[in-house]
């Protein structure tokens, strides 16, 4: 085997040319020595392969690096470019993947019509309340599925025929036009691009092979489960071509807000109003939990925004078995109308008050005078 030219000095780049310029250079290279153009040239074929391996090695920023650093040989372990990634002569695959290269591909290939091919995924949006997320619910759900059609076994020809080979593009699903460079391929009108015609076409399914069907799934929500998550039922999808595997039913949770706690992951919210005595007296609530309602000691003096962090009563973790809070925060509330004897109260009240008992206010009202007395 003759010794292999440095591949940047097959595509004429500097060692540290950039990505594109590589791009650039190999395609100039790939279409002047394209063996279209040279017809039982041995040299340019070779030398076709060569710009090939090059930018296959190259055009890969991994395989570039071990390239930049080990360089032909490889790194010891791998047995060197040859055996790993190279362009090697089993992967040469014909025009069709020099098209691929050349032109960015998208084109898919003939002899890749019939591989097994997984089935589509289906979707399913499912609105369930707030409960039902944090303590988990079972749930049916309907939804359409393309299925193999019964009557004709999924082949599309009446009495379960095999479809036949398209005569008009052999197979290929393609029909290809023009020589050298200037070839275009467009999709085969006859067959629609499968490759394969029916002649007589199911009854059920006219000739598609596939049916749509209503299917019930019955899915377990887990305790736990939030907003945005999509849970997935394996296999429950469409099903594969060509022996292919299911697809997979998606289902994606939205959930619906809750009258009075807000969520998040396993903490809940609660915003709950007391009364401006109860703040300053110091009160026995009941705080309403998902589960019910707990008691809880509201201290003397509490202010408006405090915080009261119930434990345990949140939410379950998904999957797991920690638990976790109830945040409470505390809304005083100011009456808004008040009977004339309770004014009085309050005057009585403020009357027999120092202005020590307003800890903030007192602190506010020393800083005023300060910044007026300077
Ligand atoms: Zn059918
Ligand atoms: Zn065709």
């Amino acid at each position: 085997m003759a010794k292999k030219r440095d591949y940047y000095e097959v595509l004429g780049v500097d060692k540290k040319a950039t990505a594109e310029e590589i791009k650039r250079a190999y395609r100039k290279l790939a279409k002047e020595s394209h063996p279209d153009l040279h017809p039982n040239d041995k040299t340019a074929e070779a030398r076709f392969r060569e710009i090939n391996e090059a930018n296959e090695v190259l055009s890969d920023p991994q395989k570039r690096a071990t390239y930049d650093q080990f360089g032909m040989d490889g790194p010891p372990q791998m047995g060197g470019f040859g055996g790993f990634g190279g362009f090697d002569a089993g992967s040469f695959g014909g025009f069709d993947s020099i098209f691929d290269q050349l032109f960015g591909g998208g084109a898919t290939r003939g002899q890749r019509r019939n591989a097994p091919m997984r089935g589509r995924d289906i979707q399913v949006n499912l609105r369930i309340e707030f409960e039902e997320a944090v303590f988990g619910t079972s749930k049916s759900i309907d939804f359409m599925r393309a299925e193999n059609c019964d009557t004709c076994k999924g082949t599309g020809g009446k009495d379960g025929s095999a479809p036949e080979t398209c005569s008009v593009c052999k197979g290929t699903g393609q029909i290809r036009s023009g020589s050298g460079f200037m070839v275009t391929l467009r999709t085969c009108t006859a067959c629609g691009g499968t490759g394969q015609t029916i002649k007589n076409p199911c009854d059920t399914c006219k000739g598609s092979g596939r049916v749509r069907r209503k299917r019930t799934a019955n899915f377990t929500i887990p305790p736990g489960a939030d907003d945005g998550q999509v849970f997935v039922m394996s296999g429950q999808g469409e099903p594969g071509l060509n022996n292919g595997p299911n697809g997979d039913l998606l289902i994606a949770i939205s959930v619906k807000p809750h009258k009075l706690f807000r969520r998040e992951g396993t903490t809940l919210y609660l915003e709950m109003p007391i009364s401006f005595t109860q703040a300053a007296l110091g009160a026995t609530v009941d705080i309403p939990t998902l589960k019910g309602k707990v008691s809880h000691k509201i201290p003397e003096g509490t202010q408006d925004g405090a915080l009261f962090r119930i434990r345990g009563e949140g939410v379950q973790q998904l999957h797991g078995t920690a638990r976790g809070d109830l945040v409470v925060r505390v809304k005083v509330e100011i009456p808004k109308k008040l009977n004339e004897k309770q004014k009085e109260l309050l005057r009585e009240f403020d009357k027999i008050s120092s202005g020590k008992e307003y800890e903030s206010r007192k602190g506010f009202l020393d800083k005023v005078k300060e910044l007026l007395q300077a």
